[in-house]
């Protein structure tokens, strides 16, 4: 569920309609509902409650949507940060997201990022390799602190919805075999920089089927009641992310209440908390990009092209994960659906939205909106063609504000200068 819906005509955002804000800002533009982030947070954790789950660290996953304003909307109720880089630690401290509800994983993390994260005592660094674990171990030691970690491991199984976000094959280059994870894990509990406090997985993304995640849990459960057999102490299980969302021409993902009875079914009755790193099915449905109509160009052979003012360095998962957008007109016109070439103005042939999209007419000066756009958007957004960073705007009820303006094509090109020679 969302609250973007037409209203006498024309698309809104909660009580605002997306043109008021297309027009206050521009195009193209990134709108966020709070009332939809607070639900699908909500309804995320009530029904792992409700399934007996205690207590569940929800840790958003910050790469989905790293705006800090969406951040701290989800902070507010409880929710933790799933995140990749010191630059993501950053965020979620400035978004007021508690360094206990921080979990670290990647399979790349430096040294200062490592040092960074221990002084800011997150609560769960995620290693995801040996050498990682000896590097955080040392770094750990040089600072003079303990360091909580977790094993990632490769549960190798197959699922996500495309080859590039699948994570969870041995093939993939995240985490460690089970057997390497029960070694590591020992290794760990005498090494004197660390402690390992859990094991993690995370198989993929957009997965709209439950039996992958349940194999893989229930190989986790296996892990656990192994090390804990072991002698060895285990307080956290992290589940990761992953669930799906409708993108409307896909397989409906599971109900949160479904996850969450498989939760229950297959880790359910351990004696360990329970931590999930979601972000697609939090942020997802939460946004949209709004994009300009420049024009509508007709080939005299016959495809139509919509020409937007948005491009893929605005969203680039189609280029990218040929994903599927569902695509409305903001204020949709009279008359018959016709099919649209969608593209936008980057000189790429893979600037291209979709093909062949029935809509309803369209004219230059139009506005379209990309619909389930709040996850991974704005964040993959980039500056090619030297076009500006797309700005976002979150909206609460009847009131809108932007979270990340517009820059001007001053602070682009002030970012850089001329080497001594020129
Ligand atoms: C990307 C990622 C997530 C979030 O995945 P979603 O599919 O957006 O839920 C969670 N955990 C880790 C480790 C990730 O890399």
């Amino acid at each position: 569920m969302n609250h973007f819906e037409l209203r006498g005509g024309e698309l809104f955002c909660e009580d605002v309609p997306l043109a008021r804000i297309a027009q206050a800002v521009g195009t193209p533009v990134y709108v966020y509902s709070s009332a939809t982030l607070e639900r699908h947070y909500t309804v995320l954790r009530d029904a792992l409650v409700a399934h007996g789950v205690k207590d569940p660290l929800i840790a958003f996953a910050v790469k989905a949507n790293s705006n800090v304003a969406v951040l701290r909307t989800l902070a507010r109720l409880g929710a933790g940060a799933d995140v990749v880089s010191e630059g993501e630690v950053r965020r979620a401290l400035a978004a007021g997201v508690p360094p206990e509800r921080i979990v670290f994983s990647g399979v790349g993390k430096t040294e200062a990022e490592v040092a960074f994260a221990l002084q800011a005592g997150v609560a769960e660094i995620n290693v995801e390799s040996e050498p990682e674990l000896d590097l955080v171990d040392r770094v750990a030691q040089r600072l003079g602190v303990r360091a909580q970690i977790a094993i990632r491991v490769n549960p190798d199984v197959q699922a996500g919805g495309h080859e590039k976000i699948s994570t969870g094959k041995s093939e993939n280059k995240f985490g460690v075999s089970f057997s390497e994870a029960e070694r590591l894990y020992a290794k760990a509990s005498n090494l004197a920089g660390v402690r390992p406090v859990g094991v993690a997985c995370h198989i993929g993304s957009q997965i709209t089927d439950l039996a992958p995640m349940a194999e893989a849990f229930a190989k986790m459960r296996g892990l656990v009641e192994r090390l804990q057999r072991e002698g060895l102490r285990v307080e956290r299980l992290d589940l990761g992310g992953g669930l799906g969302v409708p993108y409307f021409n896909q397989p409906e993902p599971p109900s949160p209440d479904d996850y969450a009875a498989m939760i229950a079914e297959t880790v359910g009755g351990l004696d360990v908390g329970l931590a999930f790193e979601p972000g697609r099915m939090i942020a997802a449905n939460a946004g949209v990009l709004i994009a300009g109509v420049t024009h509508v160009h007709e080939r005299p052979e016959g495809r139509r092209f919509l020409v937007l003012d948005a491009a893929m360095n605005d969203l680039i998962r189609p280029a990218m994960y040929d994903a599927y957008h569902d695509i409305r007109a903001v204020r949709p016109r009279e008359g018959e659906a016709r099919p649209y070439d969608v593209v936008g103005p980057v000189c790429e042939t893979g600037d291209t939205f979709t093909r062949d999209r029935a809509l309803p007419p369209l004219e230059p000066g139009d506005l379209v909106a990309f619909m389930t756009a709040g996850a991974y958007g704005a964040a993959m957004a980039s500056e090619y063609n030297s076009r500006l960073l797309v700005p976002e705007v979150l909206v609460k009820g009847a009131e809108f504000a932007v979270v990340r303006p517009r820059p001007t094509y001053d602070d682009m090109l002030a970012r850089e200068r001329p080497a001594p020679w020129l």
